[in-house]
């Protein structure tokens, strides 16, 4: 009984200070009991804490069992096996024909079917919350602007219910948002601590911002390499919704952003003006009226970038719909000090949630005029690619069956239309196979993602950029394609299926593997994994195979069924199994005499180093690199990898490694003792692979010695106006941009190209001219190697005079050093071979 009433006490105490809290978010606004806030479903005041995912889930499934205006599905699983999920509200006559809804809506989006009547169609609104983990106050704002969505009884409410489709995804990164959310929770002081140097606020490395994988989400719209973003587009493409926000946080001492963003300079080429011009003061106009409403200051225009397509606030812009990004100042933690006093978290979610409100009311006073305009946009893209010159683009690598598949599948996924090529081309150079490549028309209605793909920019009307500023994928793919104007589309494609080979009956004196293929490293580590003895030929030769005669290039793998530890049958068929698991073609040979080239046994062909990984990680390195080598072994090749912090150095014996991987960092924090034991460790024969700036540490320390370099005469003006230093200094950065590497074909790091030259990616200003040995620099560039992406004219001068990738030697062991960035965003399948060739044939590379 006394536990009751102390219940029952309590329920009202915790109801009132609910009452409280709505009054913070909703000023007068009245609420349906029969649902509860979230507040009252969590037991603490919206601000107070940090919601776990799984309670913020639970309280979408509440909301769910409670009302058939809710429904919540579950889309996928994160890396993490975090459900990604999705709440969609409408009123329950919208709820009962939500599959309708959604097929007119399709239909509104393809202008090869009848226009439908817009009049009577929904606004498809998409709620996008938290896309980084440690911007919290954007899922607390979600499950806020849920309640007001299903609860509130004001007119406008009842209004948005009745006249749209609400989809709220509450966080778009499950797995980053606990991992900050467990930080703040577990650092916040009683009383909290506002001031900002304490632990609350500042993360350890590597922060809650990123995915599992340290990969930041929004920029894998476009990219799509992880599962949160490929469920995510599958969704976004059974929807096209009209508007789709991107809620998000900044610094402390700032205000809040909404768009327009910076004019021109932000925008991103293939949108439509309209976009820019019209649309996006119409919908600024009602995020000015809600933040003047509450008295918070805010900005628009300044800085935030919308020209990657991979942003979610732009790849919507890039689908008839409206992107639009959001800023709010962050307290990151439960309260902390700024130039305006002291920020709360309930403070930053407030300006979350009056802007999900001023989108969903601007959504629907416009709903008419956004659902032509999505009818209108994909219209004028079947137009307008009609009229594009290229008509059509073919591509297609005969080499390397994967990464067609892959890319081809990657196509598919964004809704770009595919076909079969007709007949061999031979365009600009380059030649494609019929069955081995394909066509892509310009006129169809995902035109400008086709543009997205295949075109390269190089005018912009600004030189500073806040993030990547070439994005060709066709490219990152590392694809041959060229314009076609006169091709011939065949079928159109539906899937992409793996080839099946036929495995070489009876017994073979050895198995030769092509070294072309993208998964031919995978079926490397599977084999040696499986205690198979594998050898690589280092020279190009011909051998009489279970085909005929097969000229093989260097880099060729070959199993001497001779050398094998198990027996025959065990390997036979071990072999066979990886072969078809990995899609790859096995050739058989009977004799070691090859019909030209190299014989099987001779001294240029040696065995493979089983790879024995270790890589620097923690405070000081750049976590986005790190993780895209993680990602690449982990998930391209299974091969696990140790990642060591830089605080456990100390702990680490080299010798039981290899390979040691040196991502971009600040290496300063290493001892003495470490540094002559890595000393050491090279000299005895150890594989450093080194990023960027890592590489000017080892220089520093005297493992190497490559000189930088210097234009002559180069010199800056003494003295410029004080207000141009960003433009002036931004204008120098290297923010991401694409460049025609060349390549020698003949060394190790070169081993499965077949082409001289191959795209490449970079992002950094470090400059290092060709080693001082003829021999160890595999890779330079062309002699005009821009492709796309903004460089000033003096780092394109540099560039042309530095090496892309240099090996140096170093007593018994050497240093790889990467310039450019092979594993970009986990979408450089063009350049990962480069930097597996350093893992698995470092010690052949000097
Ligand atoms: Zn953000």
């Amino acid at each position: 009984m006394q536990r009751h009433l102390l219940g029952l006490i309590l329920g009202l105490f915790l109801s009132l200070q609910a009452f409280a809290q709505e009054e913070y978010f909703f000023p007068g606004e009245k609420f349906d009991p029969a649902i509860p806030s979230p507040s009252q479903f969590l037991g603490y005041p919206i601000g107070d804490w940090h919601t776990r995912y799984d309670l913020i889930v639970k309280y979408f499934e509440k909301l769910d069992q409670l009302s058939e205006t809710a429904k919540l599905q579950t889309i996928g699983y994160t890396h993490e096996h975090r459900p990604k999920v999705i709440l969609t509200i409408a009123s329950s006559a919208n709820m009962a024909n939500l599959e309708q809804i959604r097929q007119k809506q399709l239909q509104l989006a393809d202008p090869s079917q009848a226009m439908p009547d817009v009049a009577s169609m929904p606004s498809i609104i998409h709620l996008g919350y938290g896309v980084h983990g440690n911007e919290p106050s954007s899922a607390e704002a979600a499950m806020l602007t849920a309640y007001w969505i299903m609860a509130a009884q004001s007119d406008l409410a009842k209004n948005i219910r009745a006249n749209a489709v609400i989809h709220i995804d509450p966080t778009l990164n499950p797995d980053g948002r606990d991992r900050h959310s467990l930080w703040a929770n577990s650092n916040k002081g009683f009383p909290a601590v506002a001031d900002p140097l304490d632990r609350e606020h500042n993360e350890a490395w590597p922060g809650g911002r990123t995915n599992h994988y340290w990969f930041d989400l929004n920029r894998d719209w476009l990219p799509l390499a992880h599962p949160e973003s490929q469920v995510k587009v599958a969704w976004y493409h059974q929807w096209y919704p009209n508007v789709t926000t991107d809620f998000h946080e900044m610094g402390t001492n700032s205000t809040y952003f909404f768009e327009p963003t910076k004019p021109y300079g932000s925008e991103n080429p293939v949108v439509p003006r309209k976009n820019y011009d019209d649309i996006n003061p119409r919908f600024a106009k009602y995020f000015a009226k809600y933040m003047d409403q509450i008295g918070s200051l805010y900005w628009t225009k300044e800085v935030f970038d919308n020209s990657y397509p991979g942003y979610g606030s732009t790849y919507p812009d890039i689908h008839g719909g409206l992107g639009l990004v959001f800023e709010t100042a962050s307290s990151r933690g439960h309260i902390q000090s700024s130039q305006r006093g002291d920020i709360t978290f309930a403070f930053t979610i407030r300006n979350h949630v009056v802007n999900s409100l001023a989108t969903m009311e601007a959504s629907i006073d416009n709903r008419e005029y956004m659902h032509d305009y999505l009818r209108e946009f994909f219209q004028s893209a079947v137009a307008e690619g009609a009229k594009d010159p290229a008509k059509n683009y073919v591509f297609g690598d005969e080499f390397d069956e994967s990464r067609n598949r892959l890319f081809v599948q990657f196509l598919l996924d964004h809704k770009i239309k595919v076909y079969e090529n007709t007949a061999d081309l031979n365009l600009g150079g380059q030649s494609f196979k019929k069955g081995k490549s394909w066509v892509v028309p310009t006129s169809q209605p995902q035109y400008r993602m086709v543009r997205t793909m295949f075109e390269f920019e190089k005018e912009f009307a600004d030189s500073v950029f806040y993030d990547a500023s070439a994005w060709t994928m066709a490219a990152a793919y590392g694809m041959p394609f060229v314009a076609a104007p006169t091709a011939k589309a065949g079928n159109l494609v539906s899937e992409v299926k793996a080839n099946s080979h036929t495995f070489p009956e009876g017994k073979a004196y050895a198995y030769l593997i092509d070294w072309s293929d993208y998964y031919a490293p995978k079926m490397l580590f599977e084999l040696q994994k499986a205690g198979i003895h594998v050898e690589s030929v280092h020279r190009p030769f011909s051998s009489q195979t279970q085909d005929g005669k097969v000229d093989f290039s260097a880099g060729t793998l070959m199993i001497p069924m001779g050398f094998q530890k198990m027996g025959t049958d065990e390997v036979t068929s071990k072999i066979k199994q990886l072969a078809a698991a990995n899609s790859q073609k096995v050739y058989a040979v009977q004799t070691g005499l090859n019909l030209s080239g190299i014989d099987l046994g001779s001294n240029l062909v040696s065995a493979v180093q089983h790879p024995e990984v270790i890589m620097l990680v923690g405070t000081g390195v750049n976590s986005y690199e790190a993780g895209e080598i993680w990602n690449l072994l982990d998930q391209h090749l299974g091969m696990p990898i140790t990642k060591v912090n830089m605080e456990q150095f100390g702990r680490v014996n080299l010798h039981a490694y290899n390979t040691l991987i040196l991502p971009s960092g600040n290496y300063s924090s290493l001892s003495e003792g470490q540094i002559n034991h890595l000393k050491d460790w090279v000299n005895r024969g150890g594989t450093i692979i080194s990023m960027k700036n890592a590489s000017l540490w080892l220089n520093r320390i005297g493992i190497t010695n490559e000189e930088a370099v210097k234009l002559e005469g180069e010199k800056e003006p003494s003295s410029l106006p004080f207000n141009t230093r960003n433009d002036f200094e931004g204008a120098k950065e290297v923010g991401g941009s694409i460049y025609l590497a060349e390549l020698d074909l003949t060394h190790p790091i070169a081993y499965g190209y077949h082409r001289k030259t191959l795209p490449v990616y970079r992002n950094t200003d470090i400059f290092i001219k060709p080693s001082s040995d003829k021999y160890l620099t595999p890779i330079k560039y062309t002699a005009n190697p821009h492709l796309g992406g903004y460089i000033s004219k003096t780092n394109l001068e540099k560039l042309k005079q530095s090496a892309g990738v240099v090996i140096s030697s170093a007593g018994q062991g050497r240093v790889v050093h990467f310039f450019d960035s092979p594993n970009f965003r986990g979408t450089w399948f063009g350049t990962n071979k480069l930097f597996l060739n350093a893992i698995f044939h470092g010690n052949n590379m000097d």
